[in-house]
């Protein structure tokens, strides 16, 4: 339990009404499981998460950044820490004007953080910009896509970012990088090796055919609801796909289709998919994917690494 010094301070700094106190992560994540989180606080700008990050660093505070929670398990125990959450204050979209100096037709899309791809990728096709339809059914914020390099369908953030405005939690100081900067590799960046916070990022996407782009769209969709057991709460695909095979057929093929540890469940529709049938708790997923891993190692000989983040204690 924080003391009231810790919990006051932490209060005035986060201002009126942004602080929670054991906030359940089931409500923050698209698993729908999670214990509390000791701290929750809807960061509101980015002098706030100055001064936030700046506090508990002071205090030894363990905080973690939360998107919009689709690829994240967290224990049942919860989080002993504060939990960061940008989605609230920022999520501004905004198509910037063409630049007139340049031959090729594209334009620049600003995306604060904690925008839903979703949403971002609307608004390319309502301006009839190209090149962000694979995102369109990933239901991640613009930060977590960014960290994870989220990609569908042939297609990745890396071929779509110009630059990101990242803040360096140790320095405290706000930095852009480019796209080459990000080192962005499958489901892999930067951010995820260094003690950054994504803020916002510019994508240039080409000019295109509003029409197209909309029938592109439609299309990923049905074949995301033909394919994916969007019916029920999951974080996508469970694993990362190892080079040279696919994580749901070598799941298949060790017979393990429909795998079930309580509510937690092999997909039977998408064997990549580990999903929660209802009441399932994180440790029931957490068995799932080592038991999982384990016997697609012993009857394939192929290592399977969980895409998806953990938060908290699985023993
Ligand atoms: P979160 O799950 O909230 O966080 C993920 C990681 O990013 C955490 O480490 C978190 O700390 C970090 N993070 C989040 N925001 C920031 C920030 N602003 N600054 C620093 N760190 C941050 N993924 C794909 O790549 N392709 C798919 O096709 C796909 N399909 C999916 C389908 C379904 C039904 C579901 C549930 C998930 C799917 N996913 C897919 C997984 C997920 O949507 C992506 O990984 C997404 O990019 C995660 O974004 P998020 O905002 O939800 O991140």
């Amino acid at each position: 339990m924080k003391d009231k010094k810790f919990t006051d301070a932490l209060a005035r700094i986060a201002g009126p009404g942004a602080l929670l106190f054991h906030e359940p992560m089931r409500a923050h994540t698209t698993f729908r499981v999670g214990g509390p989180a000791d701290c929750y606080v809807e960061v509101s700008s980015a002098e706030k998460l100055k001064e936030l990050i700046s506090f508990l660093a002071s205090e030894q505070e363990p905080f973690f950044v939360l998107g919009n929670g689709s690829n994240l398990l967290v224990s049942d125990d919860g989080y002993r820490g504060t939990i960061l959450s940008l989605s609230k204050h920022f999520a501004r979209i905004e198509v910037l004007p063409s630049d007139p100096q340049e031959e090729e037709q594209s334009r620049v899309i600003r995306a604060q953080s904690g925008a839903l791809l979703g949403s971002v990728a609307k608004t390319a096709m309502e301006a009839g910009l190209t090149g962000l339809e694979f995102a369109s059914g990933i239901p991640g914020s613009v930060g977590g896509a960014i960290v994870m390099n989220a990609g569908a369908y042939g297609g990745e953030m890396k071929q779509v970012v110009e630059s990101v405005t990242l803040f360096q939690t140790k320095t405290l100081i706000i930095e852009e990088k480019t796209c080459e900067e990000m080192n962005f590799s499958y489901r892999d960046s930067l951010v995820k090796h260094e003690p950054y916070i994504v803020l916002e990022t510019r994508l240039r996407l080409p000019a295109g055919n509003k029409e197209e782009i909309s029938a592109l769209i439609e299309d990923l969709r049905k074949r995301r609801i033909e394919k994916q057991p969007l019916e029920f709460p999951s974080a996508g695909s469970t694993f990362k796909r190892p080079e040279g095979y696919f994580a749901g057929k070598l799941i298949e093929d060790s017979g393990l289709r429909g795998y079930r540890v309580g509510d937690a469940q092999v997909s039977e529709k998408h064997c990549g998919f580990v999903i929660n049938r209802g009441n399932a708790t994180a440790k029931e997923i957490m068995t799932v994917i080592r038991d999982v891993s384990g016997t697609v190692l012993e009857k394939q000989g192929v290592e399977l690494v969980p895409e998806i983040i953990m938060l908290g204690d699985f023993d």
